[in-house]
């Protein structure tokens, strides 16, 4: 039986499409522009900092549109994915990347303000980001990423860093919810959860206290099977991500992806 004939070098090319990523001023979301840039799309970067996404901008090259918001303000977010769409005149990836570690705590000394700083970046952020994109995405049938992480899907010990790990596996059933809901549309939605990355991230967590809540049990030695212990890197993510946009993965949606080398199979 034959099947359509499929150009498989054009499969991963995103030609004449626009995708706005957050979180591209750093680590994942830049190595996303770049690689999103790379393969064709216009690439507009949302972030809260100014120069940071300035700096991104340049080494994205192509043609970007940098847009300074904060992923938790819907003011700031419906006028982010307008500005997007004015300029561009459509919208078909969305990569909702932005992200936060915040304060890892012992519950009793997390302060609530604390709590809700890691909650709205991270999950009110993802909601505001996919809010305003669903109607422009309807119009070109496109699809979201959401990026959450290994914690809180399938690892659950690191001890303190629960408001984040909530804030993941919450995005992992927006998602899914989102995947059905947007699925008349040709709308498809997307989870991937990468495992440790070598990221600017990890240097903006705040531990406090974290001596009173280790885990009962920790491993000895390395923690990423497939590599001997070494982390991964931002491009191999971005990698992921341009597959789940691309033509490539027409079928797939309300999926989650670990991108971990073996890590959450290890530590759970
Ligand atoms: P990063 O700190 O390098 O980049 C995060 C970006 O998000 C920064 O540009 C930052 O300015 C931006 N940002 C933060 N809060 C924002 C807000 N309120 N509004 C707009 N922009 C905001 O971190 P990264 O490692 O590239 O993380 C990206 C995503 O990947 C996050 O959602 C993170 O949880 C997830 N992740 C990272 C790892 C890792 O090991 N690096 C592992 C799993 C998941």
């Amino acid at each position: 039986m034959e099947g359509p004939v499929v150009d498989i070098s054009k499969l991963l090319m995103l030609d004449g499409r626009v995708a706005l990523i957050t979180g591209a001023g750093s680590g994942i979301g830049k190595a996303a522009a770049i690689l999103f840039a790379q393969a064709g799309a216009k690439v507009g970067l949302v972030g809260r900092d100014a120069k940071e996404l300035e700096d991104s901008q340049q080494e994205v090259g192509g043609d970007t549109l940098a847009i300074t918001a904060d992923v938790s303000c819907p003011v700031d977010m419906e006028r982010a994915v307008s500005q997007l769409v004015e300029r561009f005149q459509r919208l078909d990836v969305v990569v909702a990347n932005a992200g936060i570690n915040g304060v890892w705590a012992p519950l009793e000394s997390l302060e609530p303000a604390e709590w809700n700083e890691t909650i709205g970046v991270n999950l009110t952020g993802t909601f505001l980001t996919m809010k305003y994109a669903v109607p422009h995405l309807r119009q070109t049938h496109g699809n979201i990423i959401v990026n959450a992480s290994i914690n809180g899907t399938r690892v659950f010990s690191n001890c303190g860093a629960t408001a984040y790990a909530c804030s993941k596996a919450a995005q992992v059933s927006l998602t899914k919810m989102a995947a059905l809901e947007l699925a008349r549309d040709g709308i498809r939605v997307n989870v991937i959860c990468p495992g440790s990355i070598e990221t600017p991230i990890h240097g903006k967590t705040v531990q406090r206290e974290l001596e009173n809540v280790s885990a009962a049990v920790e491993y000895p030695e390395g923690t990423v099977p497939l590599t001997h212990g070494k982390v991964g890197a931002a491009e191999d993510v971005a990698q992921l991500m341009l597959f789940l946009a691309s033509d490539a993965a027409k079928h797939i949606t309300g999926t989650e992806m670990w991108i971990d080398g073996g890590e959450s199979l290890l530590m759970g």
